[in-house]
């Protein structure tokens, strides 16, 4: 087990980052356990300045992807990520700032050279909301395998609907698991926890204080949370008419880096 070596947070206006790990030496670079954040801004508003919720972890070339925020492909291409390692997608709930680019992303990979099966996560209505995707999508779909000579692209997609947490998957790579956690009015809405050989990573999603997250991050080396980042919330409110009203209802169930350190904080080791 690894020890903390280190503490850092990262605060961005939507996702925070706890990192308690230390790189270990005796993994080779061919096998350690990468994190990419493809996104860490809030909402589903296009900016400049950052992209909407998306992760990457990648292992042996196997890339596990969790949300699809609006530039998800591109975010992959940009961090080097090669589209047809794309092998899970996690989807933590359907907030448009975290699924925009779902179907997006499995399109464009196999347009990339995608051949091999992808497997999708997350909760109900993933399974329609796929089936609807490839339907709305038919046309430029049959076109490339007519005319490109593409392997058909439904059949690669298996969805998985979550209902509940537990236990999401295991391969030779790692177990992923999943938690509720509490992000009204998105029920069901998960957190996920990655175990590799190497290292463990949680990705909160978006959620209020959750005891369900607490218990599914103990012990994990990175821990990935969703925040608000007061200040800003301030200066975005303060260009609307009723900002005491938008305040309220953007800080409602989302919690300041600070909240979220004090929730995580590992009890103070005994001399
Ligand atoms: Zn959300």
């Amino acid at each position: 087990m690894l020890q903390p070596s280190r503490r850092a947070f990262l605060t961005a206006t939507a996702t925070l980052v706890a990192a308690f790990w230390q790189p270990n030496s005796s993994q080779g670079q061919t096998t350690r356990t990468r994190l990419i954040l493809l996104g860490t801004g809030g909402g589903p508003r296009p900016r400049q300045a950052s992209s909407a919720s998306a992760q990457v972890i990648i292992r042996n070339n196997t890339a596990y992807v969790i949300d699809c925020g609006n530039g998800v492909a591109r975010q992959l291409v940009v961090a080097d990520v090669p589209l047809p390692t794309l092998r899970h997608i996690f989807v933590t709930h359907h907030h448009s700032d975290h699924n925009a680019d779902y179907g997006n992303l499995i399109w464009l990979a196999w347009t990339a050279g995608l051949r091999t099966q992808v497997d999708t996560w997350g909760p109900p209505p993933l399974a329609k909301m796929t089936r609807l995707f490839f339907e709305m999508n038919e046309t430029d779909i049959n076109a490339r395998i007519a005319d490109e000579g593409r392997v058909p692209l439904v059949p690669l997609v298996h969805v998985h609907e979550l209902r509940e947490g537990g236990l999401v998957m295991r391969d030779d790579q790692v177990t992923v698991r999943a938690t509720l956690v509490d992000h009204p009015p998105m029920v069901p809405a998960f957190a996920y926890r990655f175990d590799a050989a190497d290292r463990s990573i949680v990705i909160s999603g978006d959620t209020a204080r959750s005891d369900n997250l607490v218990k599914l991050a103990q012990g994990a080396d990175v821990l990935v949370h969703s925040a608000v980042y007061l200040p800003a919330v301030d200066r975005l409110v303060a260009r609307v008419p009723n900002a005491t009203a938008l305040k309220r209802s953007i800080i409602a169930g989302q919690p300041s880096a600070e909240d979220v350190a004090a929730w995580h904080k590992r009890p103070a080791s005994r001399p």
